[in-house]
């Protein structure tokens, strides 16, 4: 069975968070296994973050909110995940995080998902289902690939249930990354998280940053697009849904959208796959 599942990030308007639960509705008709919701590191978001994934649980659908360690305490987390067993949460995306820079490290006493992973399982045993993230193309910060897939063995073997992966254009770079693993002894399903493309620029920038690669031949014709979205929307579904395709016939377990809070783009492409 293919499972699919949405991510959201915290609204700041009273009329986002409107628009973001019409959003959530209409996703819940494609019945996702969760929608999850991100955290800004360094406790940013906390109460943001909770609002949204105290909306979705209301809904009756399973939230699964993100959870960063770097620039938090560990009183702070357990506090956290304090709450969120009261809310009945049972799925945490659990990660390091990325602080804004010139932040320091803050008062984190935990610095890489791994620990965090660790702390989790300490604190609230086997009660929370622990995604971690996987960077197919690396991450940007590793100091070689060898070295971050060894950080990725480290997490699941700190006790991950689950990854989600970095966005990524080149299903075969899922498919080698998913390959090292297995044989390096981590059999935990690794989802391909997918971003689906409706603007040229932003995703341009996006990636730049988290160390995604967009193909030259891509970019090329994102770029001869110029101001067209619409040609930008069909050639980029076009483009997501045949990769999602791939990825799906290769063995990948399921897919979770990258939303950016909107329903479309997701949905166009998962349902050219159902
Ligand atoms: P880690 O697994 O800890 O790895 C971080 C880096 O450190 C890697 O380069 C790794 O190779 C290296 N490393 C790990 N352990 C060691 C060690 N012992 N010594 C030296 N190097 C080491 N960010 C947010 O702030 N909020 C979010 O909600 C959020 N959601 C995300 C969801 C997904 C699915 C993904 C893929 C990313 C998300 N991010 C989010 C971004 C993420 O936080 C950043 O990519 C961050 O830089 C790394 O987080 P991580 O959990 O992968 O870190």
């Amino acid at each position: 069975m293919t499972t699919l599942s949405f991510e959201f990030f915290p609204t700041k308007t009273e009329e986002g968070t409107e628009k973001l639960l019409n959003v959530r509705d209409e996703l819940a008709a494609y019945n996702p296994e969760f929608f999850s919701v991100t955290y800004g590191a360094g406790g940013s978001t906390r109460d943001r973050t909770y609002a949204i994934v105290e909306a979705i649980q209301e809904r009756g659908i399973a939230a699964a909110p993100h959870l960063a360690c770097i620039g938090g305490s560990k009183a702070e987390i357990r506090e956290i995940l304090q709450q969120y067993q009261e809310l009945g949460i049972k799925r945490i995306v659990t990660l390091r995080g990325d602080l804004p820079s010139g932040a320091g490290l803050g008062s984190s006493e935990l610095r890489y998902a791994n620990e965090l992973v660790e702390f989790i399982r300490q604190e609230t045993g086997d009660h929370f289902t622990l995604e971690v993230a996987a960077y197919p193309e690396m991450h940007p910060q590793a100091s070689n690939f060898e070295a971050d897939l060894q950080n990725f063995v480290r997490k699941a073997k700190a006790g991950a249930n689950s990854a989600i992966t970095q966005y990524f254009f080149n299903a075969d770079s899922y498919f080698y990354f998913v390959e090292r693993v297995r044989a390096m002894g981590v059999d935990i399903p690794i989802i391909p998280g997918i971003m689906p493309i409706t603007n040229y620029s932003k995703l341009a920038r996006f990636s730049d940053s988290c160390g995604a690669e967009i193909p030259r031949w891509i970019r090329k014709q994102l770029e001869a697009y110029g101001d067209d979205s619409d040609s930008i929307r069909q050639f980029g579904e076009e483009v997501v849904t045949d990769m999602c395709k791939r990825l799906l016939e290769g063995g990948a377990p399921g897919l979770h959208f990258y939303t950016m809070n909107q329903a479309k783009a997701s949905l166009d492409v998962w349902k050219n796959l159902v």
